[in-house]
């Protein structure tokens, strides 16, 4: 009989399981996958531990023994940098390119030294270019509008180009300079003294994150979906954004989607059923209208830094800064992530909320087609915090609130799991 070769990254054996294959971009999720993870710097420990709890029981309270998770620690940040003496180990990467789906907790982002973000490396590195980030309201969490439940949206932020591409040149540089001459050889006028940064927006770039955006409001029933963009001053980057945005929609989805006129002039303003409007809004009107029209937005696909401003104003919008989950999604690679810093002040003492990772534990089972489980985190979730049972976070905000360590916050929710279904 052959021997079996085992798997080993970093110096660990891989567990007993599967990967998740990729087909045009879609997981195929066998019935144990092999889920690297990385548990993060600070605070991380604790939240992982809290968050890979309830992913657990939520497992394994939709499908008993039918699935599970087989989980495999890689290493980033300070614990790999202490162990290895590497902030992100070539094997770390090899494991997650190898088996497609992993979860992260905060790191440390190293200051100085010539270091890059591990978080940007790891997008640039497996070419994770749809940023998701849903927000939506937990009934009990303090907020500062009026009637936060009224949004609930999907966030798909472009993640790889616009002004976070690091084409960037400080005043009175060689490259700087040449630039501004070739500026100036178009006719333009540019200040001697500026930096000078660049902003590329592509037609591929564009398309690849609207089409993943409509096809997920597609699958999840969503009623629309809004380019946001700042096309009505830079033309031939946020407006071309929205351009080839429509494109996708028409030459893609065309028997899926209408547009806002059609809706209104063939429809009287009234979604036929099975449909979703395609819409566009200019970022500065966005900014208002999820204030003040909440419920007319579901998904929304906007450019990189559109969305990194958005996705922080509706998260605090629901109070839910601390709790916002997220994730970054490639075509063969996804990456689900708590969406706050490492808190290191509180690290090592079972305080922090972990509500980050355990909400982004969801989008990864959401991810991996496990809805069942995935509602069964919302719903314990949901009725964990309306029992107000929370972490000092929110506890300082909310009157009558028991204050749960982290590891305590985990044992409610998985407790309030048997109920929630
Ligand atoms: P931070 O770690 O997010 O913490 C700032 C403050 O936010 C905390 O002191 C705490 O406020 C609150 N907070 C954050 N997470 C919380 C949670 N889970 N539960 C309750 N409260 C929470 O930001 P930072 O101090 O600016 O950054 C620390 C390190 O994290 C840096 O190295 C930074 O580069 C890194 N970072 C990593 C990521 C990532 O991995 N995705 C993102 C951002 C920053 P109170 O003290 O008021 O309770």
């Amino acid at each position: 009989m052959g021997q079996v070769m085992e798997r080993k990254y970093n110096g660990l054996t891989v567990p007993e399981g599967e990967k998740v294959q990729f087909a045009n971009g879609k997981p195929l999720c066998p019935s144990k996958p092999i889920i690297p993870f990385i548990e993060g710097d600070g605070t991380g420990p604790d939240i992982w531990r809290a968050s890979r709890r309830v992913i657990d029981a939520a497992v394994q309270h939709a499908y008993g023994n039918q699935r599970s998770i087989a989980w495999f620690e890689v290493f980033a940040g300070e614990k790999a940098n202490n162990e290895f003496g590497e902030w992100l180990p070539e094997d770390s990467l090899e494991a997650i390119r190898e088996y497609g789906v992993a979860i992260k907790g905060p790191l440390t982002t190293p200051v100085g030294g010539g270091i890059r973000s591990l978080n940007v490396t790891l997008r640039q590195v497996f070419d994770l270019y749809c940023c998701v980030r849903p927000v939506r309201y937990f009934q009990g969490v303090p907020s500062p509008v009026v009637a936060p439940e009224k949004l609930d949206v999907v966030i798909y932020r472009e993640n790889t180009e616009d002004v976070y591409a690091g084409i960037e040149y400080p005043v009175d540089s060689p490259e700087a300079k040449k630039l501004i001459q070739l500026i100036e050889g178009f006719g333009k006028k540019v200040r001697p003294d500026s930096g000078i940064g660049i902003k590329p927006i592509s037609r591929t770039g564009s398309q690849r994150l609207v089409r993943r955006a409509i096809e997920y409001a597609i699958q999840y029933g969503r009623s629309s979906v809004t380019l946001v963009h700042k096309g009505n001053i830079q033309k031939f980057t946020e407006g071309a954004f929205r351009d080839w945005g429509y494109q996708v929609a028409e030459s893609e989805f065309k028997s899926a989607v209408i547009s806002e006129d059609t809706l209104y002039k063939e429809h009287g303003g009234k979604l036929p059923a099975g449909q979703i409007v395609i819409k566009d809004r200019i970022a500065d009107s966005m900014f208002q209208q999820v204030l003040t029209r909440p419920d007319e937005y579901s998904v929304i696909a906007t450019t990189n830094l559109n969305g990194d401003y958005l996705s922080d104003a509706c998260a605090a919008q629901v109070g839910g800064l601390g709790i916002a989950p997220g994730a970054n999604i490639g075509d063969n690679c996804a990456i689900f992530e708590a969406t706050h810093g490492t808190a290191p002040k509180y690290a090592g003492q079972d305080v922090i909320n972990p509500g980050s990772v355990i909400l982004s534990g969801a989008m990864m089972l959401e991810y991996l087609g496990w809805t069942e489980a995935r509602d069964l985190i919302h719903k314990a979730f949901a009725k964990t915090i309306q029992k107000r049972l929370v972490t000092y976070d929110l506890e300082r905000l909310m009157k009558g609130a028991t204050k749960l360590k982290t590891s305590e916050f985990a044992s409610a929710i998985i407790e309030n799991m048997k109920s929630a279904d």
